[in-house]
């Protein structure tokens, strides 16, 4: 049966040049790897429950993924089937519905988790800092959880949106470096993408690119709720701008950007310039929509079916 339905699979294959992607960042050991594996085999994994019921937990009992090492994006192609309307979030497939072989029409796009190491982050940035945001992925071999994988094309893909996740059980421990380290990583790609704007040439404003704050591992105990990983990554933030800002005005700045030093310290300003406390919200004057939703990869909680229904109403 198995190589039937592979080859099915393989058959089903649309051909086309370049799949949107949804870019996942986050820091080391937040659970990307996990979160791509659970997304690539949700159709395959959950065979006996694919029920595509807002009420079936995702549980999985085994280590889905090991922590790759690779230098270089990884991406995965997945498939969500969509409606014509798009209010309706009840049409909108769970990952655990194998469209393939359901024949269904499906929007496909790419899944790439960036290097988790803070050296290689600078890719990810980069990439973000686009007028039009794109990434190159090599090209995908198809595997026995995805067989229909036909991304074989390189091209670059376009980012209609980005998946940061984080450990939010790892933030809870106040001891810890690791709020600064993720905050600052945030930080940073959003003000990739909040540059883009002063950067536009013209008055065309460049494409949206709405960004999923993933509160990942609720299943632990310990781990703090959507809301508190929202109000300490906006106080880290706040901090982390003021910072900086000190920074740009006592450095010996060399405006061989022509800027004045006014607006170099706006252009390095994160959301509303001036303001006291820094809020997701600000981003929406650069067009950008910052969302915090929890969930878990691994074990009993809320699952990752929020994160994949946000995906899906975005690419
Ligand atoms: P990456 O470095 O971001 O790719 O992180 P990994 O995917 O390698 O995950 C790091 C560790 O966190 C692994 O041991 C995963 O099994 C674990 N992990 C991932 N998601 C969850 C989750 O939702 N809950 C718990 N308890 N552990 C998780």
């Amino acid at each position: 049966l198995v190589p039937i339905l592979l080859h099915f699979l393989y058959t089903a294959a649309t051909p086309y040049t370049s799949l949107p992607a949804v870019l996942l960042i986050g820091p080391s050991g937040s659970g990307k790897t996990a979160l791509l594996t659970l997304f690539e085999r949700g159709p395959f994994y959950h065979n006996k429950d694919a029920t595509n019921s807002d009420n079936a937990k995702p549980s999985v009992s085994t280590p889905v993924a090991e922590t790759h090492t690779t230098q270089v994006p990884s991406a995965v192609e997945l498939a969500v089937s969509s409606s014509s309307d798009p209010t309706s979030p009840a049409t909108i497939s769970s990952y655990r519905t194998d469209l393939d072989a359901a024949g269904a029409q499906a929007k496909k796009f790419l899944l790439v988790d960036t290097p988790g190491h803070p050296k290689l982050r600078g890719h990810a940035l980069a990439s973000l800092a686009q007028d039009t945001p794109t990434i190159s992925v090599p090209p995908t071999p198809a595997s026995s959880f995805n067989p229909s994988n036909s991304n074989e094309t390189n091209q670059p893909s376009k980012i209609k949106a980005v998946l940061f996740l984080i450990d939010a059980a790892a933030l809870a421990d106040s001891d810890s470096p690791y709020l600064s380290t993720a905050a600052e990583h945030l930080h940073d790609a959003l003000l990739a993408l909040q540059r883009r704007h002063r950067a536009r040439k013209g008055s065309r404003a460049p494409p949206a690119v709405p960004v999923l704050v993933a509160a990942n591992k609720l299943d632990l105990f310990t781990a703090l709720p959507a809301a508190l990983v929202k109000s300490n990554l906006e106080a880290e933030i706040s901090r982390i701008r003021r910072a900086r800002s000190k920074g740009l005005l006592s450095s010996d700045r060399q405006d061989a950007d022509g800027l004045d030093g006014d607006e170099d310290e706006a252009d390095g300003w994160l959301g509303s310039y001036g303001s006291e406390k820094f809020s997701f919200k600000e981003m929406l004057e650069f067009d950008i929509e910052v969302e915090v939703l929890g969930g878990n990869v691994v074990g009993e909680g809320p699952g990752a079916e929020k994160w994949w229904r946000w995906i899906a109403e975005r690419i």
